[in-house]
């Protein structure tokens, strides 16, 4: 017989080996069967040998946090928030939402002011004054991608005066030395600020022209389209109106995306509180959210609620558009465009990776092939390389230009010196590479359905 310990089911009592929050994502760790598809699939693994891919970054670095000490690996800062992984994954892991957690986590364990504190309150200045030593390593790179990721805020101070903004930002020796203190490479132009904000537009035109509460839709325009191509939102308020629809254009703040690739979580977090404030409240009052910037629905849509827990988040994701998609599906837009024709032009058109996410990446290219007057070619489904700060900065740049090189590529053998795209930043690096203009799709709509050819 037996000598071995029996056990009484009854008596049994499971432990909780790992505290189980809402957001835990152990679970989704647990579903990766290490087919290492991500990883085939990641533009910055493929230029960059040092970079461990999206399994090390998303469901390994999640098992490895069950030993309690377990610190973020550093390379979490390489990967660009370009979420090509998550479409790849065929087992559905939540691999950007890990990402942005351990980028988060790895960022805030980086405040090492805090802890220097209560070594001293607890009586260790020499432990304190090691905690500062140590933490003032990277102490300028955390201030660069901090100023990266909070475009909103230079772009606010920029509008006051943009033709100054516009000359300092680009003047050489001010560039020289942005790159060589803070790491903001001086290959790229900054992209010029416009003489005046979308807002100041809505504003002097006496907000919506067209009043209409059964089509009324609230318009989220980003940090991009506000400050820099306020005519890409000019061009989604004409196009429309010439539906019917009714304009909200709610208070709003940056989406957080490039906060969310820099592991600011806090600073993004107080942005979503805002935006999911003002555009739950338009949601009341009978709009859709419709952006025209596919990582700004790509945030609403999906990495709000995957990272923040606040009031109507998720009735804010169920409710957002990209500005195309939601015309598709709410207007016969096919057959307005069978009439309309525009001027000639040959368009290499680039699918952003986050378009691609939302399942958008097609849309331009069947919308506008049988347009009158369009060629239109896809120019691939390879990654632009910029994926919004990335690739401006000093140590990224190479790598971001290697990645597009593909894009630069098959831009160059499409017919046309114009592109186009629905990213602002993919924009800037089409037109970075090739030189050629980049145009939004809904200027094309414009062009077609508001002011003609
Ligand atoms: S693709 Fe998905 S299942 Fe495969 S290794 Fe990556 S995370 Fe795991
Ligand atoms: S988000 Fe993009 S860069 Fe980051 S791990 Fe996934 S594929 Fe690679």
């Amino acid at each position: 017989m037996s000598d071995a310990p029996t056990h009484d089911a009854d008596e049994f009592e499971p432990v909780d080996v790992f505290e189980t929050t809402e957001m835990d994502l152990r679970p989704g760790a647990d579903d990766c069967y290490k087919c290492s598809t991500c990883d085939t699939s990641c533009p910055v693994a493929e230029v960059d040998d040092e970079f461990p891919g999206p399994k090390f970054q998303g469901p390994e670095q999640w098992r490895l946090k069950r030993k309690e000490d377990h610190e973020i690996d550093d390379s979490i800062t390489s990967c660009s928030n370009c979420m090509r992984c998550d479409d790849a994954c065929p087992s559905s892991v939540p691999l950007s939402q890990m990402h942005n957690t351990a980028r988060g986590e790895y960022v805030e364990n980086q405040r090492f002011g805090r802890e220097a504190l209560s070594a001293l309150v607890d009586g260790s200045p020499r432990e304190a004054l090691e905690i500062v030593r140590e933490g003032q390593d990277g102490l300028v790179e955390r201030l660069r991608n901090r100023i990266l990721a909070n475009y909103h805020t230079s772009a606010w101070l920029a509008s006051y005066a943009p033709s100054v903004a516009n000359f300092v930002m680009n003047f050489g020796p001010a560039r020289w030395a942005m790159a060589k203190t803070m790491g903001v490479t001086s290959e790229r132009e900054f992209p010029a600020f416009a003489d005046h904000t979308f807002r100041e537009w809505w504003t002097a035109r006496g907000g919506a022209q067209v009043s209409n509460p059964d089509k009324r839709i609230a318009y989220f325009h980003g940090c991009y389209s506000n400050f820099n191509t306020p005519e890409v939102g000019k061009a989604m308020v004409r196009v429309y109106e010439e539906f019917g629809y009714e304009i909200l254009v709610p208070p709003q703040k940056c989406s957080g995306t490039p906060m969310f690739a820099n592991g600011m979580l806090g600073d993004a977090r107080r942005h979503a509180e805002t935006n999911v404030k003002n555009l739950a409240a338009a949601i009341e009052n009978g709009a859709e959210i419709v952006a025209s910037c596919t990582s700004c629905s790509m945030a609403l849509g999906q990495e709000y609620p995957e990272l923040f827990d606040l009031d109507g988040i998720e009735d804010v994701a169920a409710h957002t558009y990209e500005g195309v998609e939601y015309l598709r599906l709410h207007e016969d837009l096919e057959d307005a465009l069978d009439e309309a024709s525009v001027e000639g032009s040959e368009l290499a058109y680039h699918a952003p990776c986050h378009a691609r996410n939302q399942g958008l990446d097609t849309q331009a290219v069947e919308l506008f092939s049988d347009l009158d007057g369009v060629a239109i070619e896809d120019v691939g489904d390879s990654c632009s390389g910029i994926s919004g700060t990335y690739g401006w900065k000093e140590e990224k740049y190479d790598y971001s230009m290697e990645i597009g090189e593909e894009m630069f590529e098959h831009m160059e053998h499409a017919d046309g010196e114009t592109g186009m795209t629905e990213c602002p930043t993919c924009a800037m690096q089409m037109e970075h590479g090739t030189g050629y203009e980049i145009r939004h799709p809904l200027e094309l709509l414009e062009e077609a359905l508001v002011t003609g050819s």
